[in-house]
């Protein structure tokens, strides 16, 4: 009756769908994948690569307090899964296999392949709901499609709630011990070079340091989220978005937290707390579209006749706006921030996506891209729908005439230019009125008062890329 327990974005005991009916099942074994090469297809981020195995590492001495040893196995790519799963179930004359849910495309195909494998031998594959609060396909219209648009969504997740909140899954018992020996766990994958130390200890790893910090988020910012929330130098948002992407904390447990805060309401009360469970909300309603419209998967854009848009190919441009040199400063102290913590606030990443994709004309797919490539949290589903909401190609998105306008979001959300001190120190000299736009009134010269001299020019005219960008969509909502 041994079962086999296969770890993937979900590193953690406690609350735990699939490890608790593994253990609940019998007499249980632990194992997680090493799948560089399709890490590497799918761009996850070095940062994100590196806080998995620190994860893993974690998970194994939590998963020994259980006696449920965990092993490594390699399928470089997860075309190999199938036949690395048979050999370890064979090995160890497993009868069933738990997992919980990943929705990709690729994912799902990965668990279709491994679960027809091993059949074949007579072992059950089966499914846990974990990752998210609703199933996929359990959310839905009256007609029976997938939702498009997020308040109704969020309408039936309510009334759901309501009748039934999803329990926390108890921590199983430890077992009696098995008589096989934990694998070492890696410190590094091939082909992923390790972060600084700095980013290291931004993020610990563990789900003690996850639970603490949520802890601390519900004790010290909840009430006031739904104000501080856009202020990039405030500690105003949970920072959990890294532990939700690779499960070191579950919805579950954020949702009743944030419950228990605020007397069990989630529509009424404090504001703080009604607003973040939206914003968890809103991580479901993009993995329940990733799943109802995969297209968006595939590099397609949610709103096929966006595709005719007349996306620049302009390779100095996209480097600049990567490395933070565009010359306006609200963008460039952001995409530093992605580039040294493998994390942006919220508001920037709006911010900087909709420069992009408007003011830079770029295809929102390479901005899509190099997020991937750097987000610690990266997460398919929210980053696509984040990038589609910005480019105005996706689902609910914002109306493609509402443009921010950089230098403005800086005066609004960074007043007083802290956050931009933070990360361009070159500018930090800089009065809080001349900071947000330190060229202003000053067209062609190309050094500043009081500034480093290196700090460059605007890359782009906001008004007339912004301009250039309206009449790009109009042309297209005419053509259809
Ligand atoms: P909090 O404000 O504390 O929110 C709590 C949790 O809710 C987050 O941890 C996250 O899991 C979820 N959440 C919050 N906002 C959103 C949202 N708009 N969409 C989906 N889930 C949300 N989030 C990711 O987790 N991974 C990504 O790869 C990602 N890429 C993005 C790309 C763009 C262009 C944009 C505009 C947004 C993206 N987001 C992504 C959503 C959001 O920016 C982050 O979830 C948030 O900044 C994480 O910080 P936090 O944990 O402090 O969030």
């Amino acid at each position: 009756m041994l079962q086999l327990m296969w770890f993937r974005t979900d590193l953690r005991v406690t609350d735990n769908s699939a490890l608790a009916a593994a253990m609940q099942a019998g007499p249980t074994v632990a194992f997680f994948l090493m799948s560089p090469g399709q890490w590497r297809q799918h761009d996850d981020a070095p940062s994100k690569v590196d806080f998995w195995l620190r994860n893993l590492a974690e998970l194994s001495k939590q998963l020994q307090r259980l006696n449920v040893p965990l092993l490594i196995r390699e399928a470089d790519s997860w075309s190999q899964a199938p036949k690395v799963m048979c050999q370890l179930a064979e090995e160890l004359q497993a009868t069933a296999l738990h997992a919980n849910e990943e929705y990709g495309v690729h994912e799902t195909r990965r668990d279709q392949q491994v679960a027809a494998a091993l059949d074949d031998l007579g072992v059950a594959f089966r499914s846990h709901l974990d990752r998210l609060l609703f199933k996929p396909g359990s959310v839905l219209t009256r007609t029976g499609t997938y939702f498009k648009v997020y308040s109704q969504f969020r309408g039936i997740c309510y009334q759901r709630l309501h009748s039934a909140l999803p329990p926390l899954v108890a921590l199983p018992k430890a077992q009696a011990a098995l008589d096989i020996v934990a694998d070492k766990v890696p410190t590094c994958a091939t082909g992923f070079e390790p972060p600084s130390q700095a980013l290291r200890d931004a993020w610990p790893a563990g789900e003690q340091a996850a639970r603490e910090r949520l802890q601390r988020f519900a004790d010290e910012w909840i009430e006031d989220y739904h104000e501080a929330r856009d202020f990039p130098a405030r500690p105003g948002t949970s920072q959990l978005s890294a532990y939700l992407a690779a499960g070191v904390v579950s919805p579950r447990q954020c949702l009743h937290t944030a419950l228990n805060h605020n007397q069990g309401e989630f529509e009424s009360g404090n504001q703080g707390a009604v607003t973040w469970v939206n914003e968890l909300i809103w991580r479901e309603f993009y993995t329940h579209i990733l799943v109802g419209y995969p297209r968006v998967s595939m590099h397609r854009a949610f709103r096929p006749e966006t595709e005719a848009l007349p996306w620049r190919n302009a390779a100095e441009d996209l480097q600049a706006w990567q490395e933070g040199r565009t010359g306006i400063p609200l963008i460039d102290a952001a995409m530093r921030q992605l580039l040294e913590t493998g994390w942006m606030h919220n508001r920037l990443r709006m911010v900087v996506a909709m420069f992009l994709t408007k003011n830079l004309l770029i295809d929102w797919r390479e901005g899509e891209r190099f997020f991937m490539r750097h987000l610690i949290d990266g997460d398919l589903a929210a980053n696509n729908g984040g990038w589609q909401w910005s480019a105005s190609t996706g689902t609910d998105s914002v109306p493609y005439f509402r443009i921010f306008n950089p230098v403005s979001q800086s005066q609004r959300f960074d007043p007083n230019g802290r956050f931009i001190r933070q990360w361009l120190p070159e500018l930090a000299a800089l009065s809080d009125k001349a900071i947000h736009d330190p060229h202003a009134g000053r067209k062609g010269q190309s050094s500043l008062f009081g500034a480093s001299p290196d700090y460059p020019l605007p890359i782009v005219d906001l008004r007339a890329s912004r301009q250039r960008a309206l009449d790009a969509f109009k042309n297209l909502s005419s053509a259809s």
